[in-house]
């Protein structure tokens, strides 16, 4: 449960998440990979504070407009406490494997995820988010996933039991980021499901050789 990520968003993707440039989908992936993980955490803290300095020195120089300000004030704030997500209370002594912020996301921790079985020994639950397309996943222990490649970026967080590609193995809290260079087929652990949130920014691909008829059946 307290595994430390070995497996990290490069710093292009942090650079951009601390910026607030990220859209909502791909940032609700590195947040709750920051959620599991102090190293990235101080590391968005230091590019956020750097971002601060720039910003009131530049501020300090130059006269801005009222709306930009506004604009840039807004930003700062994040979202006005109405629009919020609603939060569910932790029972004390209970370990939720979802940490804020995808628990609120989600409305509850995984026992409240309604599952869609889309092929065998793989569920899902596509999450509503601008962006992209952000699902959980939980693959059954020991099961290989078909292997695919990427029209973009997917990036993968593990929240329960692991898995390992070509690349190496994941645990909770690690984050893996493939691209249109990676054809890979993950295969997760055999000491139990393995539950991940994963982000797509174009539909995946199925590379292997009895598995591209399915290509139309299966969405980003
Ligand atoms: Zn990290």
């Amino acid at each position: 449960m307290n595994h430390i990520p070995h497996h990290h968003p490069g710093p292009d993707l942090l650079l951009a998440y601390a910026a607030g440039t990220l859209a909502e989908a791909p940032s609700l992936v590195v947040a709750t990979h920051l959620a599991l993980c102090p190293r990235c955490r101080a590391e968005v803290a230091g590019m956020e504070a750097i971002g601060g300095a720039l910003l009131s020195d530049s501020s300090a120089a130059t006269p801005v407009s009222t709306g930009l300000l506004a604009d840039v004030l807004a930003r700062l704030d994040g979202p006005p406490l109405a629009e919020a997500p609603r939060r569910r209370q932790v029972p004390p002594g209970h370990n939720p494997v979802l940490p804020e912020p995808l628990r609120s996301y989600i409305g509850g921790d995984v026992d409240t995820i309604r599952w869609r079985r889309t092929i065998p020994g793989l569920h899902e639950c596509e999450l509503s988010c601008s962006g992209g397309a952000v699902r959980m996943m939980r693959i059954r222990s020991g099961m290989g996933m078909p292997q695919h490649t990427h029209h973009g970026d997917e990036f993968t967080l593990v929240l329960q039991g692991g898995f390992t590609d070509g690349s190496g193995h994941y645990l909770r809290g690690d984050f893996a980021s493939t691209d249109t260079s990676v054809d890979h087929r993950p295969i997760a652990d055999d000491d139990g499901d393995c539950i991940c949130l994963a982000f797509t920014d174009a539909p995946l691909r199925l590379t292997g050789r009895f598995m591209r008829w399915l290509n139309p059946f299966i969405r980003a």
